[in-house]
């Protein structure tokens, strides 16, 4: 993860000062700990503007915009964690579920469901290693 990506910033679009000014925020941000909360990467990006205006680099300006859009919550910088992604089995061969019939749940005798932790709730057996199916 980079301060690049956390500010989603489109590299192509940017001139050579402002990735010299970015090559410098980059090892700023990492030093800082790599903030990606609003308020944390808002007070970093505000002392970059000062420290780089300071130095005689020059900020890049989507700096300042993004600092705008973050204070105005038009810009959601990305997580750190990876974001959960859709919820797909990572079975090869789709196999259903034995321990739930491909169900997801199993009945109580009182009548409501419970999830199945064979799968998860996802009505295909999980815990296959995809690593064990590419036998040679
Ligand atoms: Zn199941």
């Amino acid at each position: 993860m980079t301060l690049t990506e956390t500010l989603q910033l489109k590299e192509r679009y940017l001139q050579i000062e402002d990735l010299r000014a970015l090559d410098y925020c980059e090892r700023r941000w990492k030093e800082q700990g790599c903030p990606t909360e609003r308020w944390p990467l808002i007070n970093f990006l505000e002392r970059m503007l000062q420290e780089l205006k300071n130095n005689g680099i020059g900020y890049p300006k989507v700096l300042l915009l993004r600092k705008k859009e973050i204070q105005r919550r038009t810009f959601r910088p990305e997580p750190r964690e990876e974001r959960i992604g859709p919820r797909e089995p990572q079975c090869p061969n789709g196999e259903a579920c034995k321990e739930c019939k491909g169900q997801g749940f199993h009945m109580l005798p009182g009548g409501s469901g419970t999830l199945c932790m064979a799968c998860l709730g996802t009505r295909r057996k999980i815990g296959v290693s995809p690593a064990l199916s590419e036998g040679s």
